[in-house]
């Protein structure tokens, strides 16, 4: 499960979102530009003026970026493929699509599309320091040339084969066309960028271990590529254990419910103390509108508890509310659903039940036992 992302607006009508950690990236860029970077580059520079163009680069990288995603977000639209969010976080952004691509071409698309993104911006900021006449201040060609340079990073960074990064997706949708097998390319394909993952730890700790910081940086990243790669092939074995499966095969009907009206405090002694399930669907004028679980409970001061309702605690996230014919693989992806790690499944004929991220797990290792020749 992730963090939770902060939204910051709306671009096309895709929510664009950040990790708080990302707020942290972006301090210690612009101090290190500002401290370091822009008094070696213009000698001379006041330095608040230096820590000021240190944060404009900084905000100027996180714009490439989100350009970059929304590169990718748009092609993947057009193909059918809706975007739920766009989330910059650590070492970049990811845009998180609903559902995946269902074409080799549709993925080649969609995977190239960032990078070229990124290369029409280097080529702007290419163009832009060639053209800067010669009497430009230092401080001004040293903002061109970091944007030039850091976005030159982020093309070639993107489009190494490591799956799951942009090259990685080209490399998985190459070998796809080929072999017309998603599964077996996204598993050679992980492989393959897993073997980066490595390389670039290795790399990096022999640099650093000759003196060579950044070299710490590459590790993190390698780090990052290994879970990465592993993440998305752990998804993909979900998703192919789970297509076609409902929600209703993973519930217990009929699950005892909390009246959206009454007091939290009342929940706790007629349904959390006698029953001890750790989550009940709240129900409003006879329809589920939400869920109530004992972090949601916690999360309300005891003194207050008797005042507070179940409707003011619970969580009322319409993407929690499925059908008992929903497909598992496709609630599966919903962030809600990963956040929460359950959702309210209401029955045809009116029951209601819970699904939980534990009961699909434990589902998922029955299914593997069952076929065991389908795995690797
Ligand atoms: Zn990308």
């Amino acid at each position: 499960m992730r963090m939770r992302s902060i939204r910051i607006g709306r671009l096309a009508g895709i929510p664009i979102g950040f990790q708080p950690l990302w707020l942290a990236i972006v301090v210690l860029i612009a101090w290190s530009l500002g401290a370091a970077y822009y008094p070696d580059e213009a000698p001379g520079i006041a330095p608040l003026a230096a820590y000021g163009l240190g944060l404009l680069s900084a905000l100027l990288l996180f714009a490439s970026i989100l350009l970059h995603e929304l590169g990718h977000s748009l092609v993947a639209r057009r193909h059918g493929v809706e975007i739920e969010e766009i989330d910059l976080w650590l070492l970049g952004g990811v845009a998180r699509m609903k559902g995946y691509p269902r074409a080799a071409g549709d993925e080649l698309r969609f995977a190239i599309a960032g990078p070229a993104v990124t290369l029409a911006i280097v080529a702007v900021f290419g163009a832009i320091a060639l053209a800067l006449p010669a009497s430009t201040p230092d401080a001004i060609e040293a903002v061109v040339a970091y944007q030039l340079f850091v976005n030159a990073a982020i093309l070639v960074f993107n489009l190494l084969p490591a799956f799951p990064l942009d090259g990685g997706r080209v490399a998985r949708a190459a070998i796809w066309m080929r072999t017309g097998d998603m599964q077996r390319s996204t598993a050679l394909a992980a492989r393959v960028g897993r073997g980066f993952g490595y390389l670039m730890i290795g790399l990096g700790v022999f640099g650093a271990a000759a003196g060579a910081f950044g070299g710490l940086w590459l590790a993190v990243v390698g780090v990052f590529v290994i879970v990465a790669a592993k993440a998305e092939e752990g998804g993909l074995r979900v998703r192919t254990a789970f297509a076609g499966r409902e929600a209703g095969r993973f519930v217990s009907f009929p699950a005892v419910t909390a009246p959206a009206g009454i007091s939290v405090a009342e929940a706790v002694e007629r349904l959390f103390v006698p029953y001890r399930y750790t989550a009940y669907p709240v129900i409003d004028g006879g329809r589920p509108v939400g869920l109530i679980d004992t972090s949601h409970v916690e999360r309300v001061p005891p003194p207050r508890r008797a005042a507070t309702t179940v409707r003011e605690a619970a969580i009322l996230d319409p993407e929690l509310l499925i059908g008992e014919h929903q497909d598992v693989a496709e609630l599966l992806e919903r962030p809600a659903f990963q956040r929460v790690g359950r959702a309210v499944v209401r029955g045809d004929g009116g029951e209601v039940g819970v699904i939980s991220i534990t009961d699909v797990n434990r589902a998922l290792r029955a299914i593997e036992l069952s076929r065991p020749a389908d795995r690797e």
